[in-house]
């Protein structure tokens, strides 16, 4: 080993010892999916409580068979960029059904959510704009926000006062404006007040970017959290995953058909990558059908989320993911811990996922999960933090 390996080794283990200390250091644990809600995980079979696959479509036959017969078809791969021989027509397919779905002009997808939002921002706002975050959206927005360039700046979670002062301060001072939110929040399962917000961004000719990846198939009769609202509140970009209710993987926009021109020409998070495999195209047309002709199993997992907050006395849901705020990390861990000996998988969400002093469990409900499931969840979720409490 030279030395320059020496010191990158001992570089990667200081900084993991800082982070076991700190109960921040992630680990990687081999999960079997067996179908249905169920895994495996060191020899044990759990019920899924924290996927995103709010319809269980990843593991739809109807799904799985599509995937298959485009694998069988056109290739395991897509062998190059869009832009170069990645133009499969079965992409071009799918931008019209979500363009549809989303009642807009266009649809551009790209190879996961979160390149659509390193893409979305960088491609339209730069040097001398202004960008405003909502503070709890996702990771990849901000990511996508500060790669863009221009002056980034937060406003606090929900609050529209913050937002208009920030606007009424800055807005003046910029050539454009971006304003980013997530639909449904990732880790706390509220909505964005999309209403308000859009109202705020039309008086300060500012673009709203709504990221929807928790309320496409699940809120608004599965069109997404813009439809929670009536009138339903349509941002003028609309960004979702085809990775969560979906149940395949890659991200795409809905926009104006200028707008989606210019991101299929600029976004470099599509220029400069390969295509999605055709697999994963044609599950996620197979789970949009599923998802349009079937209302029962859209609303499922909200059903199922209802009656786990009225089992434990908590506030109505949202959306199907239901956070139950811990504190601590060591604390969160260790609720973790006990629900996965009580069969649940429910993994702790902690910093920089989450901020510091809200690490959490984040409880998803899925079509996947039975009312048996979702019962027996509650009550062993009850008896943990009855214990935790008696114990402070
Ligand atoms: C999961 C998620 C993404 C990323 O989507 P992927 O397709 O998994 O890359 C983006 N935004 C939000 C709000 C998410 O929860």
């Amino acid at each position: 080993m030279t030395s320059a390996h020496a010191s990158l080794d001992r570089f990667a283990a200081g900084k993991l010892a800082g982070l076991d200390r700190r109960n921040l250091r992630r680990h990687l644990q081999e999960t079997r999916p067996l179908g249905g809600a169920r895994v495996e995980r060191k020899g044990q079979r759990l019920v899924n409580a924290c996927s995103n696959d709010y319809l269980g479509l990843a593991q739809h036959p109807d799904v799985i068979e599509a995937a298959c017969t485009a694998s069988r078809t056109y290739g395991a791969g897509s062998g190059a960029s869009r832009l170069v021989t990645g133009g499969h027509p079965l992409l071009f397919e799918l931008e019209r059904r979500l363009a549809a779905f989303k009642q807009t002009e266009d649809c551009v997808i790209f190879g996961s959510g979160y390149l659509a939002n390193l893409a979305i921002t960088p491609a339209l706002a730069g040097k001398g704009d202004l960008v405003l975050v909502d503070a709890l959206a996702h990771a990849c927005l901000h990511a996508g926000a500060r790669l863009s360039g221009a002056r980034v700046e937060t406003f606090k979670h929900n609050d529209m006062t913050d937002l208009a002062d920030q606007l009424s301060t800055l807005r003046s001072s910029h050539r454009r404006a971006l304003i980013l939110t997530d639909g449904v929040f990732s880790m706390d399962g509220d909505l964005a007040p999309l209403p308000d917000l859009l109202a705020l961004a039309e008086r300060h000719d500012a673009w709203a970017l709504v990221d929807d990846a928790h309320g496409v198939g699940v809120i608004g009769e599965g069109r997404g959290t813009a439809h929670a609202f009536t009138p339903p509140a349509l941002a003028p970009l609309q960004m979702g995953t085809l990775s969560k209710a979906l149940g395949s993987y890659g991200g795409y926009v809905c926009a104006s058909r200028s707008v989606c021109e210019l991101l299929r020409t600029r976004a470099r998070p599509l220029v400069f990558t390969t295509a999605l495999p055709p697999a994963c195209i044609a599950a996620a047309l197979a789970a949009l059908d599923l998802i349009e002709n079937d209302p029962a199993l859209r609303e499922r997992p909200m059903l199922l989320a209802q009656r786990f907050c009225r089992s434990l006395g908590l506030a109505a849901p949202r959306s199907p993911i239901v956070p139950i705020l811990i504190g601590s990390e060591t604390a969160a861990l260790q609720a973790s811990a006990q629900l996965e000996s009580a069969g649940f998988l429910v993994t702790a969400i902690r910093p920089p996922t989450v901020p510091r002093g809200t690490s959490r469990l984040r409880i998803t409900f899925s079509a996947a999960q039975d009312e048996a499931d979702v019962d027996r969840l509650a009550r062993s979720l009850k008896t943990i933090l009855q214990t935790a409490e008696a114990a402070e």
